[in-house]
């Protein structure tokens, strides 16, 4: 897995470059780095420069969301960011969530060798697709060894030594699974909270 990420940091950090560099050169454009923030409808500040334009572009992406399970303060949990600093292979990598993200970082670990357990509240996977989708995704998944736990209603998370207790007590399978590492994937929420929108006149929803 050193070798893995080595890989994965020299790639995103050619490709960092590169787009920077294209950005910086190109005529008309200019490059600020930090965290920018509005004054008014019209005005941005970042890092000390106050930033003045008729049209402001947001753009600021979203982040992983970290649900209220009980336990999930008392344990250390991946989300899709910091799993990528792993330069070790998790001997069972418990996923929670079984949409996008959380399949592709469960298919992926497991090809890469490790125990995979994939928990999902709602009665079948990436939901967002019809049914017979979700039955052939399962099918591919469980023909790799990964186990797949639906309808897992009453998640909860508890360490135990330098594992995880994962407690899923629903009707279906073993009530307790043991992880060495737990990756939330549970869906992802705009970075808008710390962009002073208010300032703009923008109000949010609670959903960001
Ligand atoms: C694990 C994963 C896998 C994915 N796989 C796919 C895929 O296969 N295909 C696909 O189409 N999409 C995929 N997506 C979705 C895709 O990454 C997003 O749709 C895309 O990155 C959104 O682009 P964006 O520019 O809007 O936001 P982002 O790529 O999130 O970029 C937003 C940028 O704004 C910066 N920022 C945030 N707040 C501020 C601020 N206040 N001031 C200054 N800068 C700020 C952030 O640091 C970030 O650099 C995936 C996402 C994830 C997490």
């Amino acid at each position: 897995m050193k070798a893995v990420k080595a890989r994965k940091d020299e790639i995103s950090a050619r490709s960092r470059t590169r787009f920077e560099s294209w950005l910086k050169d190109m005529p008309g454009s200019t490059v600020y780095k930090g965290h920018a923030r509005f004054e008014s409808a019209r005005e941005v500040t970042v890092s000390g420069h106050l930033l003045t334009a008729d049209q402001i572009f947001i753009n600021e992406g979203g982040r992983a969301i970290v649900a209220t399970m009980p336990g999930i303060d008392q344990i250390n949990f991946l989300t899709h960011t910091s799993i990528l600093q792993l330069d070790t292979l998790p001997h069972h990598l418990v996923v929670i969530g079984g949409s996008y993200i959380g399949l592709e970082f469960a298919q992926m670990s497991r090809r890469f060798g490790s125990e995979v357990t994939i928990v999902e509240t709602a009665p079948r996977l990436i939901q967002h697709e019809d049914a017979d989708i979700s039955a052939a995704v399962r099918e591919i998944l469980e023909a790799e060894k990964i186990i797949v736990r639906l309808d897992a209603q009453c998640v909860h998370f508890e360490p135990r030594g330098i594992e995880i207790a994962v407690r899923l007590s629903c009707t279906l399978g073993p009530p307790d699974i043991q992880a060495s590492h737990v990756l939330l994937a549970v869906g992802r929420r705009p970075n808008t909270d710390d962009l002073n929108l208010m300032k703009a006149g923008v109000e949010l929803d609670k959903r960001g």
